[in-house]
């Protein structure tokens, strides 16, 4: 028999196909799934109701979507502060390379924390720093999310360009090509659920073209292919990446992209800022996906993404975090404002995003470059029930009368309530299955643990 929860007297936005939305509405969430939402009051009658909730004051959109992140991050936040991207990375892979498994695990509860309290539901780590003999760092991380209670992707990283071969990576950092596919094919293997109400799935993901061979780049998507899981990479960040690009390869990154098969429906890229029409076209006609992240381009001066552009040309685009080494805050609700402020500093200027564009990218975006739009992104019957009350009548938002204004526009919106599959996974910006004080306090210890070896070198 199902469980109903009834919500109430609420703003929906539902991000549906029209945009549905309801000044006054409900739902009914029935076990894991959305049974019924509409404009005023929740139908009479329902049988096995066991929480009724009054959401006066709230918007309640779809859960949001992270598409990008590299969790083990978490323990190297503030550092290389004032570099761009490469001179950023050189600064710190020399610590990262030192990480392990409780290192992993605990940067893994830091950032997925961060993320699940501020109204992500769905979120991705992308890993690929696996040093010799650091442990069972996927387990860890897909441990951490199961404990957060969200919905994963883990896209399994790799590397295997070091310092030797031309790449920005140590020697010591790096997998071998053989090892790098073995240990990702063991992980799909392990951990990738396709099922539609899958909370772990994995996703090949070799980490970029300058810290990946032409070889571990095809491979990768062969193995992607045959085992029927998703692609990502980084891609088109920096100048610097473009000219490493025609350099090396004597092209530029989409056109190399493209070369080694890792344009098509079942990819997704993240940052993609410098990208010509001739590139946004192949990736609208390939269908690759683009995981947007406005903080981390700014932090790192990467450039602005041509979002309003990609989306005219019907290329589907979520939003990322980035890893919390190059965006401290570790907030997705952030970067919906951030994705709208940003976007207007480039050629579209005020016209180029509105805050229902913004909504979108952060949920329905998302939902659709991680291959799970049939499933979750939007509330509509028979979806799973993947959603978040945010609070708009206290002081930072009730003087704004649109809700979707305030909760882009306006200063980031308290969480009162956040489930994942109907199951609720915080109440009033704390999180109930895990221990927020806990987790800040054993990140600080494995933050200054990892600092004192990388000093050690
Ligand atoms: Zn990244």
């Amino acid at each position: 028999m199902a469980q109903r929860i009834v919500i109430e007297n609420c703003a929906i936005a539902t991000v549906d196909a029209d945009d549905t939305e309801y000044a006054s509405g409900y739902m009914v969430v029935a076990d894991n799934r959305i049974e019924s939402l509409g404009a005023g009051k929740a139908p009479e009658g329902l049988e096995d109701v066991v929480r009724r909730i009054d959401a006066t004051g709230h918007l309640v959109t779809p859960g949001l979507v992270n598409t990008h992140h590299h969790f083990y991050q978490w323990l190297t936040r503030g550092l290389a502060t004032d570099h761009n991207l490469f001179n950023w990375l050189v600064a710190l892979y020399p610590t990262w390379a030192r990480i392990d498994e409780q290192m992993t695990y605990t940067a893994a509860q830091g950032s997925l924390a961060t993320l699940a309290r501020g109204g992500v539901t769905t979120a991705l780590d992308h890993h690929y720093v696996f040093p010799k003999g650091s442990g069972d760092l996927s387990g860890a991380i897909i441990r951490a999310a199961r404990e957060t209670g969200i919905r994963f992707t883990l896209a399994r990283g790799s590397m295997d360009r070091s310092e030797k071969d031309g790449g920005l990576p140590p020697d010591f950092a790096v997998e071998t090509l053989e090892g790098a596919l073995a240990a990702t094919e063991a992980t799909v293997d392990e951990h990738h659920d396709d099922s539609f109400d899958a909370m772990t799935q994995v996703a090949v993901a070799p980490c970029s073209p300058f810290s990946v061979s032409t070889e571990l780049m095809q491979q990768g998507a062969e193995l992607a292919r045959r085992k029927g899981v998703r692609l990502h990479t980084h891609g088109s960040e920096t100048v610097e990446e473009e000219q490493f690009c025609k350099e090396l390869f004597g092209m530029g990154p989409t056109d190399y992209f493209e070369s080694t098969g890792w344009l098509g429906e079942d990819v997704w890229m993240a940052h993609c800022v410098h990208m010509n029409d001739s590139d946004i076209a192949a990736f609208a006609r390939t269908k690759t996906g683009v995981a947007h992240c406005p903080s981390s381009n700014a932090r790192l001066a990467a450039g602005i993404a041509r979002v309003p552009d990609m989306l005219a040309a019907g290329v589907p685009v979520g939003l990322g975090v980035d890893g919390t080494a190059s965006n401290e805050s570790g907030e997705l609700h952030t970067e919906l404002r951030n994705a709208l402020l940003i976007n207007r500093l480039g050629a579209h200027r005020e016209a180029a995003l509105n805050a229902r564009q913004a909504l979108r990218l952060g949920t329905y975006g998302g939902a659709q470059v991680l291959g799970r739009a049939r499933e979750i992104g939007s509330l509509e019957p028979g979806k799973l029930a993947d959603l978040v009350l945010w609070r708009l009548d206290t002081l930072a938002h009730a003087s704004i009368a649109d809700p979707v204004t305030a909760l882009v526009f306006g200063a980031a919106a308290p969480v009162t309530a956040s489930f994942v599959g109907g199951r609720q996974i915080a109440e009033n910006g704390r999180l109930l299955h895990v221990d927020e004080d806990a987790i800040a306090r054993s990140t600080r210890e494995e933050a200054r643990r990892l600092a004192r070896i990388a000093a050690q070198g």
